[in-house]
């Protein structure tokens, strides 16, 4: 990687824009703490020049045949293949994780989902319904865009949230106001350029960077129709509280603290290698994460013994060696915050510690060494009450927690405030799908972990979110209804008349 990339701009009205603060703020690549460029911060006025771009370009691209606005977008989605590596490159310094992963997932899954989003509405997903009533009488309903959308994105999956956000908005006709994570900020003038090339207007997609914030001034802008959050549950609170002020839709992505269930029949390998992926692809930095994985207490020690031989599979080193699977985490502040979570496993909550702990993996170089690593962690023994088991640490710590009955699991799987994801192995399907049915949570997976193909919805329960992402159902969240009803001879009008 060079070591300094051109500063990122902001991006309003099909270009870059410099902004007024005349502030910067620093991307650092985590493997290494190096600086790796520096990020335009907007200011209040060009917030409003970005949401001012977005109003005046919302009359025309929603009025734009859906089927035209389509091919724009299969033209985007096409970009981004072609430059797959070149933007996952990018992805990898600026969240850490292994170009193994960002170069099959992050840009394939952001461009499928645009393509998912540009087919459906191509192919008439925004029609409406027709119900007749009567002979001389029916109702049909309208599904319109909403307007300015405001897209707020975390640091785990920059390009795919962007994506994931940016794609059902656009295709539903409305335009939108982006603001990426402080932490990753690099993809969104890519992204930007991309929709330009392909043929997306100016001002339909514009992007904003800086913090908090910049991203509470769009939330409460009185000219945003929607905010599509996606980041922790406290955050999401405070998001919705400020667009309810106006009465803002919201669509909230938000943490998890998923249980994993393995059931007695399982297949071992299966089930050890879905508790791994589920615990440290991303290292750990995955909302879905099944983090609580209850086994049934004659298999502990089996499980236990496979899990620790295959850990060797989990391997760091450089983020663009096709040999590493297994990155830093994203910045300093969360990698204080994952050993801190480390340390009270061992120290506080006395949950035995199986593998890894507090440091950095064995192997670093000198110059990984800066950067901002963790060890893959196994805590076992763990009880329900441990602040490791309760809290989500969005970090690579997998806690295994031992049951003697499936209602008992069921129960404590159930056993908390967060309804995110939920996963169970087991070759008994009769078994599978009578226990997925009394699980509390939006996204659940049946001898799987962390598939989220475009075509699934997704979005969690209870204290998890508000709303679905992807699948048919994820384009509603960007639209509103509107119902007419047609009498031909005006007979209820007449009947009134005649009382
Ligand atoms: P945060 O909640 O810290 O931040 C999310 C975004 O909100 C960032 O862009 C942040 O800006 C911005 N923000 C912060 N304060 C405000 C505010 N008052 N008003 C408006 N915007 C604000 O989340 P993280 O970035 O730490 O992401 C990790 C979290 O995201 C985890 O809890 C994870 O579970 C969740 N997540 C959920 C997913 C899902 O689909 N359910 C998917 C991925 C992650 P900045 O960071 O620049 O300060």
């Amino acid at each position: 990687m060079a070591t300094h990339l051109p500063a990122r701009q902001l991006y309003y009205d099909g270009q870059t824009q410099a902004s007024t603060s005349n502030k910067t703020f620093p991307t650092i690549d985590p493997s290494t703490g190096a600086h790796i460029a520096d990020i335009h911060e907007a200011s209040r006025a060009d917030i409003d020049k970005a949401v001012s771009s977005a109003e005046r370009a919302f009359p025309a691209w929603s009025a734009t045949p859906a089927i035209q606005r389509a091919r724009i977008l299969q033209k985007a989605a096409q970009l981004l293949r072609d430059r797959n590596d070149e933007i996952a490159t990018a992805e990898t310094h600026d969240t850490g994780k292994a170009f193994t992963e960002t170069s099959v997932v992050d840009v394939a899954t952001g461009a499928d989902v645009l393509e998912y989003f540009a087919n459906l509405v191509g192919g008439g997903g925004l029609n409406g319904e027709t119900t007749q009533l009567r002979e001389d009488a029916w109702v049909y309903t309208k599904k319109a865009p909403l307007g300015v959308c405001a897209g707020i994105g975390a640091w785990n999956y920059p390009i795919q949230i962007a994506l994931w956000k940016s794609a059902p908005c656009l295709a539903a006709g409305n335009t939108m106001v982006y603001k990426p994570s402080e932490f990753t900020s690099l993809h969104g003038e890519t992204l930007a350029k991309i929709y330009t090339e392909a043929g997306v207007p100016a001002g339909v997609f514009n992007v904003v960077h800086g913090a908090g914030d910049v991203g509470a001034y769009l939330t409460a802008h009185p000219s945003i129709a929607k905010v599509s959050f996606t980041g922790q549950v406290a955050t999401g609170k405070k998001v919705a509280g400020s667009a309810s002020g106006s009465m803002k839709y919201v669509t909230m992505e938000l943490g998890g603290k998923s249980p994993l269930i393995v059931l007695s029949d399982a297949d071992l390998e299966t089930a050890v290698d879905g508790a791994m992926m589920a615990n440290f692809y991303s290292t750990g930095q995955v909302c879905t994460n099944g983090t609580r994985v209850f086994i049934p207490r004659a298999m502990k020690a089996a499980f236990e013994k496979r899990l620790l031989e295959k850990m060797q599979y989990v391997r760091a080193g450089p983020v663009m060696d096709p040999a590493t699977n297994f990155g830093p985490l994203v910045s300093r502040v969360h990698r204080d915050k994952v050993t801190g979570y480390i340390k009270h496993g061992i120290e506080t909550d006395r949950a035995k510690l199986l593998y890894g702990g507090v440091g950095q993996p064995a192997n670093l170089t000198p110059e990984l060494k800066k950067g901002y690593w963790v060890k893959p962690t196994i805590f076992t023994d763990c009880t329900d009450d441990m602040k490791i088991v309760k809290e989500e640490i969005f970090g690579p710590v997998l806690s295994i927690l031992t049951y003697d009955t499936v209602e008992e699991a069921v129960r404590r799987a159930n056993a908390t405030e967060l309804g995110l994801a939920a996963g169970i192995f087991t070759k008994d399907l009769n078994l599978a799908h009578r226990i997925i049915d009394q699980l509390q949570a939006g996204i659940t997976w049946v001898n799987s972990w962390g598939e989220s193909p475009a075509e699934m919805s997704v979005g969690g329960w209870k204290q998890s979110g508000v709303g679905v992402e992807n699948g048919r159902r994820g384009i509603e969240a960007w639209v509103r209804n509107k119902s007419t009803l047609v009498d031909m001879n005006g007979s209820v009008a007449t009947a009134f008349a005649k009382l």
